[in-house]
C-alpha cells in the first residue's frame, strides 16, 4: 500500500523535459498570426503562455493544425482585462475565446486533476470524472491531458518545447500512449477509448500495447457517457475524412457495436457496402464538398434497417407505415447508445423511404420525386447500392439521365414508365429544388 502511494506521488510531480529551440522541428512560421498575437501579449503582460494540444502535436507530425489552443497561468478575468476581443465561455470550466474576425483562439487557464478538489463529489460510482474545474499549474495541466502527444507545450518565452510525459518520444516513434494508468484513465472518461481510435486512425499512429490492452474490457463503460457526447465523438470519428481507417480500427477493437448496436450482426458484405460509402464520404470531405450526418447514418444503419424490416415485418414489400415502424424501432435502439438529432434521423428515414420509390417510379411520380428535398441524397444512396447490384445500377442510371435530360428527353423517358392505375398525370413543377448531401 505504502509503495503504491509513494509511486503515485512521484508520478504526479514529474520533471519537465525541455527541448530547446535548436533541438526540435517546431517552426513558428506554421503558427497563425492571431495565435502568436495572443501568446506575445500574454507574455509581455508577465504571464506564462504556451501553445498546447493538437496544434503542437500536428506541427511536430508535419500536419497543418485545425486550430490553435493556448494555455496560460492568467485567470479568465485577467484574460478579459488583457483582450478586448475576448468572450468567456463554459459554465463548468471557463475558457476564453479571443476573436479575430471569424478566427477564434481558445485560451485556457492551467487546470488541475480532479482529485485536488476537496469537499466535492468529483467522480461517479465507477470513477468517471464529473467535475474538472480547478485551476492548477503547467505540471498538473499536462498530467490531466489524455495522450502524451497531446501534452506538449510550446513556450513562447524561449521557443522551447516542454514535455512532462515523454510525448516527444512518442511523436518520434509514432505511438499513441495514454498518460498514467490506462485502466484508470478510461474509467475517468470512457470517451478516451474513442479518442484513441480517432487519433491512431487520423494520424496513422500505433496504439501502445499498454494503452490498447484495456480497451475491450473498458467498453462496458461507454453506456455511462451521455449519448449526446457519443454522438459528437462519432461525427469526429467518421466525418472528418478518415472514416475508412477509423471504421477498421473500431471493428478491430469491437467498438462498432457499442456505438451502433445493430452493427453487431453485420456480415462482411454489409461492411463492404458501408466501406464503399465511407470511401465516397472521405473523398467528398477531402474535396471540401458537404456531407451530412443524415446520409452517414443512413449508410451505417442501412443493413440494420433491412434486418429490422425482415425481423418485424417478414419478407418485402412493405407499405409506408410498416417501414416507418421498423425505422422507429431501429432508431429507438440506436438512440440508447448515441443520440442522433432528429433533423438528421428524418433525413436518414427519407433516404431509406425513397429507395423503393426511386426504384418503382411511376410516370406521374417522377417530377415529384425529383423535387423532394432528400432526392439528391437518396439518389446518391441508390447509386452507391447500384455498385453492388445490377438492377439497382440501371435504376440509378435512369435517374442520372432523367435529371440531366432536356425537356423532350424527360418527356420521352416518362413515356417508358408504367402508369399508376386511376391517377391523373402529374404536372411538371416550376422549380426543381435539390439538396446536396
Ligand atoms: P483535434 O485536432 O482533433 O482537435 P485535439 O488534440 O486538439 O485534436 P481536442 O478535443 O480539441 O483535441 O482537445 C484539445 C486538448 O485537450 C487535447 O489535445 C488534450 O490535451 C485535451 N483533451 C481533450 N479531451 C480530453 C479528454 N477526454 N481527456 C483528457 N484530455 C483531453
Ligand atoms: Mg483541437
Amino acid at each position: 500500500m505504502l509503495k503504491k502511494l509513494f509511486a503515485r506521488k512521484q508520478n504526479k510531480n514529474p520533471k519537465a523535459h525541455i527541448i530547446p529551440r535548436a533541438e526540435h522541428t517546431f517552426s513558428r512560421q506554421r503558427v497563425s498570426k492571431n495565435a502568436l498575437t495572443v501568446l506575445y501579449r500574454l507574455n509581455n503582460a508577465g504571464f506564462q503562455a504556451y501553445l498546447v494540444g493538437g496544434c503542437v502535436r500536428d506541427i511536430l507530425l508535419n500536419i497543418t493544425p485545425k486550430d490553435f489552443d493556448v494555455a496560460t497561468d492568467a485567470t479568465p478575468e485577467e484574460l478579459r482585462r488583457l483582450f478586448r476581443n475576448c468572450r468567456l465561455i463554459g459554465r463548468r470550466f471557463r475558457l476564453a475565446h479571443i476573436y479575430f474576425g471569424r478566427d477564434i483562439i481558445e485560451v485556457a487557464t492551467f487546470r488541475t486533476e480532479p482529485s485536488k478538489m476537496k469537499f466535492m463529489k468529483h467522480q461517479s460510482e465507477s470513477g468517471r470524472i464529473l467535475r474538472d474545474n480547478v485551476y492548477g499549474d503547467i505540471t498538473s495541466d499536462a498530467l490531466r491531458r489524455d495522450f502524451t502527444i497531446n501534452a506538449l507545450y510550446y513556450n513562447i518565452a524561449d521557443f522551447s518545447i516542454v514535455d512532462y510525459c515523454k510525448g516527444i518520444d512518442d511523436i518520434e516513434s509514432r505511438t499513441l500512449t495514454l498518460i498514467g494508468d490506462p485502466v484508470t484513465r478510461y474509467r475517468e472518461d470512457p470517451v478516451r477509448i474513442l479518442r484513441a481510435i480517432r487519433f491512431s486512425a487520423k494520424l496513422d499512429l500505433d496504439i501502445s500495447a499498454a494503452t490498447a490492452k484495456p480497451i475491450k474490457s473498458s467498453l462496458k463503460l461507454l453506456p455511462e457517457v451521455p449519448s449526446s457526447r457519443i454522438y459528437e465523438e462519432s461525427l469526429k470519428l467518421l466525418l472528418t475524412g478518415h472514416s475508412i481507417a477509423t471504421m477498421k480500427k473500431l471493428r478491430e477493437y469491437g467498438i462498432h457495436a457499442a456505438l451502433l448496436p445493430p452493427s453487431k450482426h453485420y456480415t462482411e458484405q454489409d461492411w463492404a457496402f458501408i466501406e464503399q460509402g465511407l470511401a465516397n464520404t472521405d473523398s467528398r470531405i477531402k474535396s471540401r464538398q458537404t456531407t451530412s450526418p443524415g446520409f452517414l447514418f443512413a449508410l451505417l444503419l442501412w443493413p440494420g434497417y433491412l434486418a429490422y424490416c425482415q425481423k418485424l415485418l417478414g419478407d418485402p414489400p412493405y407499405h409506408y407505415g410498416q417501414k416507418h415502424e421498423a425505422m422507429d424501432k431501429l432508431l429507438q435502439d440506436v438512440n440508447k447508445a448515441l443520440a442522433i438529432p432528429k433533423r438528421f434521423t428524418l433525413m436518414s428515414r427519407s433516404i431509406w423511404d425513397l429507395q423503393d420509390r426511386l426504384l418503382n417510379v411511376k410516370k406521374h411520380q417522377a417530377f415529384r420525386l425529383l423535387s423532394h428535398p432528400s432526392f439528391r441524397a437518396a439518389y446518391d444512396f441508390l447509386e452507391l447500392r447500384g455498385q453492388f447490384d445490377k438492377e439497382l445500377k440501371q435504376s440509378a442510371q435512369w435517374w442520372h439521365r432523367f435529371q440531366n435530360g432536356s425537356d423532350e428527353q424527360q418527356d420521352d423517358m416518362l413515356e417508358e414508365l408504367p402508369k399508376a392505375k386511376g391517377r391523373r398525370r402529374q404536372r411538371k413543377p416550376r422549380a426543381q429544388q435539390d439538396e446536396n448531401v
